[in-house]
C-alpha cells in the first residue's frame, strides 16, 4: 500500500469511526471538538493565499488574453452545463417522489438565520464579485472578490512584458509554498476528519436523535441523497469519460482525498487546497488548468447545492399544498441555479441563498423550519457531490482546453 492510498484509507476510518463514536456517545463528543476546528482553521488559513495565488500563476499560465477568455468561456460552459443537468436531476425526482406531501409543517417560525440574513436577489449575486475593499474582503473570506481582483491581476501582469515577470515567479513560489503546507496538514487528516464527524452527530443528539430528525422527513432526505447519487454517480462519471476519455474510477479514487475533505467539512472553501492537489498531483491535471479553475468552482460551480435548492423548494411547495406548474418551475430551475452560484463555499449556506428560490415563486419561508434539523448532514452530501463536480471539471477544461485553445494556436 503507497503512503497516497494509506492517507485515505485512514480518512475513511476516520470518517467511520467518528460516525460511530458520535452515533454511539453523543452529545459527549463535544471533547473533540476543539481537534476538528484546529484542523478546519488550518484548512482555511490557506485559502486566502492560495486562491489568490492560484489565480495569478493559472491566468499567467493560460497566456494571452485570447486564449484566458476561450479557457474561460469553456469553464463557464461546463459550470452552467452541469449545475443545469443538477437542478433538472433535483426537479425529475422530486416530481417523481413527492416528498412533502402530506406532510404537516403548520406552527414553524421562519428560522432565525433566514430572518436575519440580508434580503438576497439577483442583484445581490452581482454586487457580490466586486467589493470595495479586498482586506475586508480577506478577513471574511468572501473569496469572489478576491477571484476577480486576481484574475483581472493576473491577466494584466501577463502583458507588463519584463516587469510583470518577476511578480508572477513570486506568486508561483507563493504558491508552491502554500501547497507544501497543505501536504503537511494532510498528515493530521485521518484525526481532523474524525473529531468533525463524531462532535456533528454528537451535538445533533446522537445516532438515535438524528435517526429519529431523519425519518421525520425521511422521504425529502431520501430524494435529495438519490439526486446527488444520481448526478454524481452517474452523469458526473460519463461527462468525465466522453470530454476526456478517462477511467472516472480511478479519477474518483485520486479525488477522493478532496471528496472525503468535503463531506467531513461541509465546505468547499476549506477543501479548495485538498482538491487542488489531488487534481494536480494525483490526477496529473495541468497546473494552470487546475489553479485557474479549482478557485472559481469552489466559489461558483455548485451541482450538489443547485439540485438541493430545487429539491427542498418543491419539497416545500409539497407541503403547503402549493402546484408549482411547468412554467414556475422554471422559474425554480433558474433561481436554484443562481442560489447555488451565491452560495458561499462554507456550511449550510444553501439554506440560506434558498430564500430567493422560496420568494421567486411565493413559497413559505417557514417551510424552511423543517430542513434544518438534518441540513448539517444533507450539506455534506452536497459539498462532497460540489467538489466531485469541481474535480471533474478541471479534467474536462484540461483536455478541451490542449484541443481547442493550446491546439488551435498552433500555426
Ligand atoms: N456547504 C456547501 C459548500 O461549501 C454550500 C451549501 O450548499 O450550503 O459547497
Amino acid at each position: 500500500m503507497n503512503k497516497n492510498n494509506l492517507l485515505l484509507y485512514l480518512m475513511i476510518a476516520g470518517i467511520v469511526l467518528g460516525a460511530f463514536c458520535g452515533w454511539f456517545f453523543g452529545r459527549d463528543m463535544h471533547v473533540v471538538d476543539w481537534i476538528g476546528e484546529i484542523f478546519l482553521d488550518l484548512l482555511k488559513m490557506l485559502v486566502i493565499p492560495l486562491i489568490i495565488s492560484s489565480m495569478i500563476v493559472g491566468i499567467s499560465g493560460l497566456g494571452d488574453i485570447r486564449k484566458v477568455g476561450k479557457t474561460g468561456l469553456i469553464t463557464l460552459i461546463y459550470f452552467t452545463a452541469t449545475t443545469a443537468v443538477a437542478v433538472a436531476i433535483g426537479l425529475v425526482v422530486v416530481n417523481l417522489f413527492q416528498p412533502g406531501a402530506g406532510v404537516d409543517f403548520s406552527g414553524q417560525q421562519v428560522p432565525e438565520r433566514v430572518v436575519d440574513g440580508e434580503p438576497l436577489g439577483i442583484t445581490d449575486i452581482l454586487k457580490s464579485f466586486v467589493s470595495p475593499n479586498l482586506v475586508a474582503s480577506m478577513a471574511e473570506m468572501q473569496v469572489l472578490p478576491l477571484i476577480v481582483f486576481s484574475l483581472f491581476f493576473g491577466g494584466v501582469l501577463t502583458t507588463l512584458g519584463e516587469k510583470g515577470r518577476p511578480v508572477i515567479v513570486f506568486f508561483d513560489g507563493v504558491n508552491e509554498a502554500v501547497m507544501k503546507i497543505v501536504h503537511l496538514v494532510m498528515y493530521v487528516a485521518p484525526v481532523g476528519v474524525f473529531a468533525l464527524i463524531a462532535s456533528k452527530l454528537g451535538a445533533a443528539g446522537g445516532g438515535e436523535l438524528f435517526f429519529a430528525e431523519l425519518m421525520k422527513v425521511g422521504m425529502y432526505a431520501m430524494t435529495v441523497v438519490l439526486g446527488l447519487l444520481l448526478h454524481a454517480a452517474v452523469i458526473l462519471p460519463l461527462v468525465l469519460f466522453m470530454m476526456t476519455g478517462r477511467n472516472p474510477i480511478a479519477y474518483l479514487k485520486n479525488a477522493s482525498e478532496a471528496v472525503t475533505t468535503a463531506f467531513s467539512t461541509a465546505s468547499s472553501s476549506a477543501t479548495l487546497p485538498v482538491t487542488i492537489d489531488c487534481a494536480e498531483k494525483k490526477n496529473t491535471v495541468s497546473r494552470k488548468t487546475a489553479l485557474f479553475v479549482l478557485p472559481i468552482g469552489a466559489t461558483v460551480n455548485m451541482d450538489g447545492t443547485a439540485l438541493y435548492e430545487s429539491v427542498a423548494a418543491l419539497f416545500i411547495a409539497q407541503m403547503a399544498g402549493i402546484h408549482l406548474g411547468f412554467g414556475e418551475q422554471i422559474v425554480v430551475f433558474i433561481t436554484a441555479t443562481l442560489a447555488a452560484i451565491g452560495a458561499a463555499g462554507i456550511p449550510e449556506a444553501g439554506l440560506v441563498t434558498m430564500v430567493l428560490v422560496l420568494e421567486s415563486v411565493g413559497l413559505p419561508l417557514e417551510g424552511i423550519a423543517m430542513l434544518l434539523s438534518i441540513d448539517w448532514f444533507l450539506d455534506r452530501c452536497r459539498t462532497a457531490t460540489n467538489v466531485w463536480g469541481d474535480s471533474v471539471g478541471a479534467a474536462v477544461v484540461d483536455t478541451l482546453e490542449e484541443k481547442f485553445v493550446e491546439g488551435g494556436n498552433r500555426p
